[in-house]
């Protein structure tokens, strides 16, 4: 029985939501007073759906099994192998390879380092990015600041006072997406919603962003990648 494998969290809610984590597992929120019984006959009925959600989840882990066991890291949308080693103090990328110190493996901080290296690149490679981009495109819309933050599920947002956040795992991805995202954060400085008038700004500043979106859709496995 799918509930069985499922965690139950129950809160001040109307509804059922149920949800996936990245690892595999089903999280359902629940009403405080909705029976168990209750909650097993509306699983049963999405059961086909959710084992296929869970299977979709589990091949997309296996494919990318070397970048979550630390095997390989993702710059720009090209793969690096991680290469511990004791030559170098600092990290260092070089053809294929990212070079690690040995030390962060040994001491079990090889995910908090590479969060730490990828976040520096992010504020360098996207902040210049996003000035080439402004220029480029003769862009007249302002922004107040430019930050990056360690987001779970999304990968950038704008504000109404013109902050523009970044998720810093933006930086693992191929330039062509980095700029849909860049654009998109941009386009809110205008329109602070997902309506017509805003698409429209997003199409002008970039026709191809339908293309980007989908191809980001199916990465959002690397948003739980160097969480802990
Ligand atoms: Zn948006």
């Amino acid at each position: 029985m799918i509930i069985d494998k499922a965690s139950i969290i129950r809160e001040n809610r109307k509804s059922l939501k149920i949800t996936i984590t990245p690892d595999a597992k089903i999280i359902i929120y629940s009403p405080l007073k909705l029976s168990f019984d209750k909650i097993n006959e509306i699983i049963k009925t999405k059961e086909t759906l959710l084992n296929k959600k869970l299977n979709q989840v589990r091949e997309t882990n296996v494919k990318n099994q070397d970048l979550f066991s630390y095997k390989k890291v993702l710059l720009l949308g090209k793969e690096y192998f991680i290469v511990p080693t004791t030559k170098v103090e600092k990290v260092f990328f070089s053809e294929d390879m990212f070079l690690v110190p040995k030390k962060y493996f040994e001491l079990n901080k090889i995910s908090f380092f590479i969060r730490k290296t990828l976040k520096k690149l992010a504020e360098k490679i996207i902040t210049q990015r996003l000035y080439e981009l402004i220029e480029q495109k003769n862009i007249k819309y302002k922004f107040t600041k430019i930050s990056y933050g360690n987001f779970k599920s999304k990968w950038g947002s704008c504000d109404n006072n013109g902050v523009i956040k970044f998720n810093w795992r933006l930086v693992m991805l191929e330039s062509s997406i980095i700029d849909f995202v860049i654009l998109h954060e941009i386009s809110h400085l205008k329109e602070l919603n997902h309506s017509k008038q805003f698409y429209n700004i997003l199409t002008n500043l970039y026709p191809n962003w339908k293309i980007e979106r989908k191809k980001l859709k199916n990465l959002s496995f690397l948003l739980s990648l160097y969480n802990n």
